[in-house]
């Protein structure tokens, strides 16, 4: 008798499914291991039985209704660079690796429609030959898909000015069902809400439009302060000044800076820096402003070498984390919400109680059109109850923390869950869509 894998490579072909035993391990891994929590639960993870890597829609419909006739879970991989063991398939079955769909349909005045498995970079890239550029990616942008980030994902560099992925981020979604035969969605609206950062639970999404804006010229630099308060400050400032154009303000606390092996000749020792993108032309604005608060732009990467030389955002988001484990692999980290009124009161709190224990380091960004002082601080890990004291100290002070040390959709800290629950009964009746990520009644 046939087994199950088999019989889907011989549906597919060997070109398309995998049964190999290296390629299967690969691919059932994420970057979970930035979580030493989620190391110690993942490390040993039996790998899936199988692995898809279709080419087009209908591929993917097959390997969604072969899944469905024989009860195999099915978990989405896009470049497999997120955080949260989202893409390990806890219960087995078929790894869909969507990385060979990656095509750019379209640009247009605005908008980009493309095919899930693009890399943000290559978009971005092709965007910008067009006079044009993508709002916001994930400092993984090199590798990260577009389909990831908006499964698996949730800011970055541009949030300062464009928000997160909910905030107006994707324009249009194609979906496709876990059915009997499934059925292909053309997703908008409020109905997306279902779809973003639903870690491939509640559909797959094959095909996204994203907004573009009108290319800028940027400058990269590094702003340096004689403590961390002024470098918030400044960043605060410079968040709300409305007449510069900016992508990035990422102010960090010492040492964070001394883990940037490569800028170690232009990072000035025991200061804050200031991780900044900005348009060209507003320069000498942001060095004025700079200067309000006791600090002056360091190191300066001229707009002509944008992309062409190791950048400032390489040190940004979660790539201060990795920065930060190259030198010190007991070193993890938190996603945290600071208050806008009293923030300064809560870093004073935080530093007074966990010293260098906790370091920090803060995204600037705009969520619902707000301002949000928000932060991913690097914490020296010592034992996972003292990881959850922080976390709850943190809470008890109105840190909000959206714990990256699990891979529970509902436990992450992305709020309300409730439509993508209605939306999983509807679009995946038989719960086989990533399994174990999302917590429900069937
Ligand atoms: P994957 O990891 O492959 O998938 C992510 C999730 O989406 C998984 O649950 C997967 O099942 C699901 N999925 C993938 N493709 C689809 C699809 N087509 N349809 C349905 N579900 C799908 N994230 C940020 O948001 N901002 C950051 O700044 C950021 N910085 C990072 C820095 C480092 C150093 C690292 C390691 C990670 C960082 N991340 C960040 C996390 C991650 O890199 C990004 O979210 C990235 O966009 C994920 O894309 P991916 O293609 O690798 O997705």
């Amino acid at each position: 008798q046939m087994s199950w894998e088999k019989e889907l490579q011989d549906l597919l072909g060997e070109e398309i499914v995998s049964l190999d035993g290296e390629i299967r391990e690969k691919l059932s891994k994420d970057y979970y291991w930035y979580s030493p929590v989620l190391d110690r639960q993942l490390k040993g993870m039996k790998a899936a039985d199988v692995v898809a890597l279709p080419r087009n829609e209908a591929e993917v419909a097959e390997v969604l209704a072969f899944g469905y006739r024989s009860g195999k879970p099915v978990t989405v991989r896009g470049a497999g660079t997120g955080n949260y063991g989202q893409a390990v398939p806890l219960q087995g079955g078929i790894v869909l690796d969507l990385s060979r769909m990656d095509e750019i349909f379209e640009i247009g005045p605005g908008y980009a429609r493309l095919q899930c498995g693009v890399r943000l970079a290559t978009i971005d890239k092709k965007a910008r030959e067009l006079g044009q550029e993508i709002h916001i990616y994930p400092s993984t942008y090199v590798k990260a898909t577009v389909g990831g980030f908006v499964s698996g994902g949730s800011g970055g560099i541009g949030s300062i000015t464009y928000g997160n992925l909910w905030d107006g981020n994707v324009l249009e979604a194609v979906i496709y069902t876990m059915e009997e035969k499934p059925r292909r969605l053309v997703v908008n609206g409020d109905d997306l809400f279902n779809y973003i950062h639903n870690y491939g639970t509640t559909g797959i999404l094959t095909e996204v439009t994203i907004p573009l804006a009108t290319r800028t010229e940027w400058t990269q630099a590094i702003a340096q302060f004689d403590n961390f308060e002024q470098s918030l400050l400044f960043g605060e400032a410079l968040a709300r000044e409305e007449s510069i154009r900016k992508r990035l303000i990422a102010p960090m606390e010492w040492p964070i800076p001394s883990y940037f092996i490569p800028f170690g000749k232009v990072i000035k020792a025991n200061m804050a820096a200031v991780m900044l993108e900005f348009a060209e032309e507003s320069l000498a604005q942001v060095e004025v402003l700079a200067g309000r608060f006791g600090g002056h732009l360091g190191h300066v990467i001229e707009s002509e070498k944008y992309r062409k030389t190791v950048g400032v955002s390489d040190f940004t988001w979660n790539h201060t984390t990795l920065w930060a484990m190259k030198t010190d692999p007991a070193m993890t980290y938190l996603q945290a919400g600071f208050k806008l009124d009293s923030y300064l009161e809560q870093v004073r709190m935080l530093k007074d109680k966990y010293g260098d224990e906790v370091l920090l380091h803060f995204e600037w960004v705009r969520g619902g059109g707000v301002l949000i002082p928000s932060a991913l601080p690097v914490v020296r890990f010592q034992s996972e109850e003292r990881l959850y004291e922080i976390i709850h100290y943190c809470e008890s002070i109105g840190v909000r923390i959206f714990d990256p040390h699990t891979w529970v959709l509902d436990h992450g800290g992305r709020g309300e869950v409730g439509g993508m629950e209605r939306k999983k009964r509807q679009n995946d009746p038989k719960g086989l869509l990533n399994p174990g990520k999302i917590i429900y009644e069937m």
